[in-house]
């Protein structure tokens, strides 16, 4: 995500704090970089232009704070400038007002309508909130099906729609089958067409004017750019949307469209998709967003993810073993099973503060998913006794292991090392006070 966008500011802030006082020149002089780097990730022209011209005017000219350098200073102002370029506050999905909550899901075909339909059922539904999957995308046989196979995977009930109905006739009648399930929150997934086309606007306006719609959804694929910012803008003219969900995020180096849509459209991006499977959406921050892209990581959402895959019982159950010396094998087992839960190693280690300058090293480490699964089969290829007591483990058990895992002795050799090392790294930290405590950090 914004790989390359961050990549190109962070040269522009490294010259600018190279300067101990900044001149009308310098600034000048940056701001044409950070112009020429929003184009190129793909920024509105318009957007890129007004933006800069902000910047510049708040930089020049602004009392010297003693805290900041002068580089830090514009920093802190660009980084202000992104989140109220992104949309400025947070903005949730509404599920306050009347009841029951109805989505309605617009966009093209393909952009990710019916696999975000079942993302967002996922995510309320674990909210508490008791969703209805509404498949109303007659044309395409298998879009049906595949919203009913995406609600079985989650257990969210799925309206019975099929082809020959009219989609007005559908979101009708899944407003009754709703309430007699009981289910306070409708997502109708509608049809798409490659192109913008009329036909599809009036069905979707047709939809609107039949039944009470809480939130108007246009979902849209990042990597498209400025196409999305612009079919956006002709379904936001056409319908009047409350929201934007960008997919394919993850694989979006540019960022064009996250940066431009909130401006143009004047409509807030609510959530962003980043990856196929049916728990990679996430609520869009516009401040974690714009931290990101500085290159200053995204700590909050890394803490969320940890405290969702991590239960509060075991954490504590774990902090009591590293105090007795007892993290075992198996436990180290959990810990990367834990870690697997949080996304890929790449999109975690995404969110560290500095992680992009360190990436930029010649030998820099690269994440590896191999070498976490590797770990895992040579672990799994132990014995209980042996993941309990690794002292055992003598060269023919390692030989053994490495034939039941598919590697080789000397897999098996550094992850025993690596296990060991981490035994006398806690040794060191046992009787530091509250290196154990399993307490976690709350927002
Ligand atoms: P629809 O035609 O708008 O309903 O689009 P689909 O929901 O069928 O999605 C089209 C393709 O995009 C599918 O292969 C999805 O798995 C994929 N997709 C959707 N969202 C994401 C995302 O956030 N990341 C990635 N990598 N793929 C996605």
């Amino acid at each position: 995500m914004f790989e390359n966008l961050t990549d190109r500011l962070e040269g522009v802030f490294k010259k600018l704090r190279g300067h101990g006082i900044l001149t009308e020149e310098n600034i000048e002089e940056a701001m044409r970089e950070v112009r020429m780097a929003l184009l190129d990730a793909d920024v509105n022209f318009k957007v890129a232009k007004d933006f800069v011209a902000s910047i510049a005017e708040k930089a020049v000219g602004r009392e010297v704070s003693k805290s900041l350098s002068p580089g830090q200073q514009v920093i802190k102002i660009v980084h202000q400038e992104l989140v109220d370029l992104l949309g400025g506050d947070t903005q949730q999905i509404r599920l306050d007002g009347r009841q029951p909550v109805t989505i309605m899901m617009a966009g093209l075909q393909g952009s990710g309508k019916t696999t975000t339909s079942g993302k967002l059922a996922r995510m309320l539904k674990e909210k508490g909130r008791k969703p209805y999957l509404v498949p109303a995308d007659v044309y395409r046989p298998a879009a049906i099906e595949q919203l009913q196979v995406l609600g079985e995977r989650i257990g969210v009930p799925v309206h019975p729609s099929s082809t020959d109905m009219n989609p007005v006739d559908i979101c009708r009648m899944a407003m009754d089958a709703a309430a007699v399930q009981g289910c306070d929150t409708l997502i109708i997934d509608t049809a798409g067409r490659l192109h913008v086309d009329e036909h599809l606007m009036d069905e979707l306006k047709e939809i609107r004017k039949a039944i009470h719609l809480s939130e108007i959804l246009f979902v849209a694929d990042s990597m498209t750019g400025q196409d999305a910012v612009t079919v956006a803008d002709t379904f936001n003219q056409a319908l009047e949307i409350s929201g934007v969900i960008l997919t394919k995020m993850e694989g979006d180096a540019r960022g064009g469209a996250a940066l431009s849509i909130k401006k143009v459209t004047g409509k807030p991006i609510k959530f962003v998709g980043i990856g196929e499977g049916l728990d990679a959406l996430e609520i869009f921050h516009p401040d974690r967003v714009a931290s990101r892209i500085l290159g200053m990581g995204d700590v909050l959402t890394l803490i969320e993810k940890a405290e969702a895959v991590v239960d509060k019982k075991q954490a504590d159950e774990l902090a009591k073993k590293l105090q007795k010396n007892q993290f075992t094998l198996e436990d180290f087992l959990d810990q990367i099973q834990q870690i697997k839960k949080m996304g890929s190693l790449e999109q975690i280690l995404s969110m560290v503060p500095g992680i992009n300058k360190l990436k930029q090293l010649k030998d820099a480490p690269k994440p590896d998913e191999r070498e976490l699964a590797k770990t895992e089969a040579i672990i799994r290829s132990m014995t209980l006794k042996e993941r309990r007591n690794h002292k055992i483990i003598n060269p023919s058990r390692r030989q053994r292991i490495a034939n039941g895992s598919g590697t080789d002795v000397a897999d098996v050799n550094r992850v025993l090392k690596s296990y060991s090392s981490m035994l006398k790294m806690m040794e060191k930290m046992r009787g530091k006070p509250g290196a154990f405590s399993g307490q976690k950090r709350r927002k």
